[in-house]
C-alpha cells in the first residue's frame, strides 16, 4: 500500500503543529499518509508547489505568507475561497487539476458554535484586523446571520476596502471610531498578539457577558486572551480550536473522513500547559 504525501507550506514553518495534527488524525481514522512541514518562502512557492505535486503530492496546506499566491496558484477555487481570496488547501483532483479552497473560516464557526457552544445569530460581532484571516472568516460569520459586522483595522484604508470588495455586507472603520454599543462578540485577527500587543480598544466595547477570541495562539495567553479575561468576559479564548478544525476541514477535503477534533484539541491544550 502506498502512503499519500501530504504538507504544509509556510516560512516561518518550524513551530507548525499541522503535521502532529494530522499524525493524530491519520492514527484516528485509519489513513495512511504522511504529513510534513516544509519552509517555502513567496519566492520559492510555484517551483515548490508543482514540484510537490508533480512529485506525486496529494494535498497541500500553505499558510503566512502564501494564502495569496496559493489562491492565484489554484486552477479551479471554491466559492469560499474566492471570496476570501485566500487558499490554505490545495488539493490534487483526479483530473490533475489543483482544487483550492479556505477552511479558516469554517474552522473559526465550527470552533465557536460547536466547541464552545456560541451563539452568534442576531450577535454583535466585532472583527479587529483587516488582513488575510480576515477576508477568510467574513462569509462564514455572515451565514451565521449577526445582528451586525464591523471590521476595525489600524490602516483604516484596508477596512474600507474590504467592506466596498464585500458589498458594504458589513461596516468597515478605525479603532478610533468604535463608539457604538458594545459587542457580544470580539474577534482579534491582528497579527498584534504574536508580538505580544494588544490592539489600541476601549473596555467598554466588550458587551457584559461578552465573548473575546483571539486567532492567534501560543504556550501562554495572548495579550489579547488577558485582555478580555480582565474585562470579566464570559469567554476568553485562543485560536488553537480554530487551527484544529481548519485542519479537520481540509482532511475531510483530501480523504474524505471527518476526524473527531475535540480529543486532539484537548491533548494539544494538555501539551502547552506542562
Ligand atoms: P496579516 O498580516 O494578513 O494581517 C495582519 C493584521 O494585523 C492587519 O490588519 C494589521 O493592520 C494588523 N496589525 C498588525 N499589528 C498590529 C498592531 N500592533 N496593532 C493593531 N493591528 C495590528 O495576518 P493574518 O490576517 O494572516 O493573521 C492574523 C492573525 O490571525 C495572526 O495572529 C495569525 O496567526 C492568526 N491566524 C490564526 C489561524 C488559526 O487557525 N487559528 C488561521 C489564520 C490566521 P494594518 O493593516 O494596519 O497593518
Amino acid at each position: 500500500m502506498t502512503t499519500d504525501k501530504y504538507a504544509v507550506f509556510g516560512s516561518p514553518i518550524n513551530h507548525s503543529k499541522s503535521p502532529k495534527i494530522h499524525q493524530l488524525f491519520a492514527k484516528q481514522t485509519g489513513q495512511n499518509l504522511e504529513y510534513t512541514a516544509q519552509e517555502v518562502n513567496a519566492e520559492s512557492f510555484a517551483k515548490s508547489v508543482t514540484d510537490f505535486f508533480v512529485q506525486g503530492g496529494k494535498g497541500l496546506n500553505c499558510t503566512v505568507p502564501l494564502k495569496e499566491l496559493a489562491w492565484q496558484f489554484a486552477n479551479e477555487k471554491t466559492n469560499r475561497a474566492n471570496s476570501a481570496k485566500a487558499v490554505n488547501t490545495l488539493i490534487k483532483q483526479a483530473d490533475g487539476l489543483i482544487l483550492g479552497d479556505n477552511t479558516d473560516g469554517v474552522g473559526l464557526v465550527r470552533d465557536l458554535t460547536l466547541n464552545h457552544e456560541i451563539e452568534l445569530r442576531g450577535k454583535r460581532i466585532l472583527i479587529l484586523g483587516a488582513g488575510g484571516a480576515t477576508r477568510g472568516i467574513i462569509s462564514p460569520l455572515l451565514d451565521e446571520k449577526p445582528e451586525c459586522l464591523i471590521v476595525a483595522n489600524r490602516t483604516v484604508e484596508k477596512a474600507w476596502e474590504l467592506a466596498i470588495e464585500f458589498n458594504h455586507s458589513f461596516s468597515g472603520c478605525g479603532f478610533d471610531d468604535l463608539h457604538e454599543e458594545p459587542f457580544d462578540l470580539i474577534l482579534n485577527a491582528t497579527s498584534a498578539s504574536l508580538s505580544g500587543e494588544l490592539p489600541p480598544i476601549s473596555q467598554h466595547l466588550l458587551a457584559k457577558n461578552g465573548i473575546c477570541y483571539d486567532l492567534a495562539y501560543g504556550n501562554e495567553p495572548t495579550a489579547f486572551v488577558q485582555w478580555g479575561k480582565a474585562q470579566n468576559a464570559r469567554q476568553s479564548l485562543d485560536g488553537l480550536g480554530m487551527l484544529v478544525e481548519q485542519a479537520a476541514e481540509a482532511f475531510f477535503l483530501w480523504r474524505g473522513v471527518r476526524p473527531e477534533t475535540k480529543a486532539v484539541i484537548e491533548l494539544l491544550n494538555s501539551a502547552r500547559q506542562n
